[in-house]
């Protein structure tokens, strides 16, 4: 076998048809383990495939016959951003789009090698704690492979564009009165007690799709590795899948080395930026979560270690930012680059921001911001930060009137 499971607490190896999420000896959170001696890939392999998720299939938990469940995720756009960079006083600059997927996140990464884990693994049906986006991404693959999905939201804290998806995809969406780290623990039991299978970050299956964005950065900059790469952070996975991805790409002798990894969290909700300002490899957790930007309003994230890991071994760093310097940079975003973003995608800009005005981040560094989810994922949050549209009567005068208003 080209591939094994281990936990990252005690290094015991599981056996690959058990299904458990985090180790049954010491409880520590699972990784996905490669022989790369047993594997073939190199630029030369990947010259000319198709960009998407499944371009990299040989550094992916799967024997080479198996037929994904697969909607064309990834292959998304590295944008090179000079008018965003010249306002933030950087001189190279790209953001890899992750809101171009299928359901407009990266979520949709990570769901498509799981569910077609999920399958292999002869699970009938799959579920997941989300805050919106998570359950947009399960319910679409889940669709796809023809099984049911069930789906926990903190009731009345998800934007309406994801609850939008998760319901027309067919998913069965509760409602918790509760946070996510609350749904999160729900569904966890749920999983144990009904035998679902459990498609949270915690998942180290899920990671495993997440990491091609590490890789397609990479082959998308024609094998050249960032300095920095700066992502907002949630429950960690993402930070930890991306890191993961330049490491095996490095091992794998693809490129020689790795970014700098920066996870940014708002201010109020940062147990990781606490975590790393403290010095510690894990986490206090915050029991009151609270920011506009939904997706990463999280207290409790599960893949804490992991993600700390990731950024003291690439000497990188995790900060904050406020909600008004989120708003500001999706307003960025949108109008110098044409890009549209949820809010927690912008956490990324408006870190690296504060970031090279504080000094930590130089001017000649080349940077990297993902921007996780697309604008449309959160319309009731842009109409309250940019105001309704303007409205008056049909007559040419009134349009002429609001026209030359400044
Ligand atoms: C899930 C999500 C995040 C956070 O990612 P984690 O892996 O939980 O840290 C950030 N932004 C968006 C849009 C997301 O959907
Ligand atoms: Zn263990």
């Amino acid at each position: 076998m080209f591939y094994g499971l281990r936990c990252i607490a005690c290094g015991r190896s599981i056996e690959l048809e058990r299904i458990v999420y985090t180790c049954p000896h010491c409880g520590g959170l699972l990784e996905v383990v490669y022989d790369l001696d047993k594997i073939e890939i190199s630029r030369q392999s990947l010259e000319g495939v198709k960009e998407s998720v499944w371009k990299y299939r040989s550094l992916l938990p799967f024997p080479a016959d198996i037929k994904p469940i697969s909607i064309q995720e990834g292959g998304t756009a590295l944008y090179r951003c000079d008018r965003l960079a010249a306002s933030i006083g950087i001189d190279e600059l790209y953001v890899k789009h992750e809101g171009l997927n299928p359901t407009g996140s990266f979520k949709d990464r990570g769901m498509t090698v799981g569910v077609t884990k999920a399958l292999e693994l002869g699970m009938e049906v799959v579920a997941c704690a989300s805050t919106g986006n998570t359950s947009a991404a399960l319910s679409i693959y889940a669709a796809k492979a023809g099984i049911p999905a069930v789906v926990l939201l903190p009731a009345g804290k998800v934007a309406l564009g994801k609850v939008a998806q998760a319901l027309m995809h067919g998913a069965k969406v509760i409602g918790i009165r509760g946070n996510f780290d609350d749904a999160l623990t729900l569904v966890r039991d749920l999983c144990e007690k009904e035998r679902f299978y459990l498609l949270n970050s915690i998942n180290p299956y899920r990671l495993e799709g997440q990491k091609t964005i590490g890789f397609e950065i990479a082959d998308q900059l024609g094998w050249r590795v960032p300095d920095r790469l700066v992502l907002p952070v949630g429950n960690a996975g993402n930070i930890t899948a991306i890191f993961k991805g330049f490491v095996e790409f490095r091992a794998a002798g693809i490129t020689d080395t790795v970014p700098k990894m920066c996870g940014i969290q708002a201010e109020g909700s940062c147990p990781v930026a606490d975590a790393f300002r403290a010095g510690k490899k894990d986490i206090e957790p915050e029991k009151n979560p609270e920011t506009i930007a939904t997706a990463i309003r999280i207290g409790d994230p599960v893949n804490a270690v992991k993600a700390l890991a990731a950024i003291y071994d690439s000497g990188g760093l995790a900060d904050t930012v406020s909600d008004d310097e989120i708003i500001q940079a999706q307003r960025d975003l949108a109008k110098l680059e044409g890009i549209g973003v949820e809010p927690a995608s912008a956490a990324s800009v408006a870190g690296l921001r504060k970031l090279v005005e504080n000094g930590a981040i130089k001017r000649d560094e080349s940077v990297v911001c993902v921007t996780t989810g697309h604008l449309l994922k959160d319309p009731e949050e842009v109409i309250t930060v940019c105001g309704a549209p303007f409205e008056v009567d049909a007559r040419i005068e009134e349009v002429m009137r609001v026209v030359r208003e400044r």
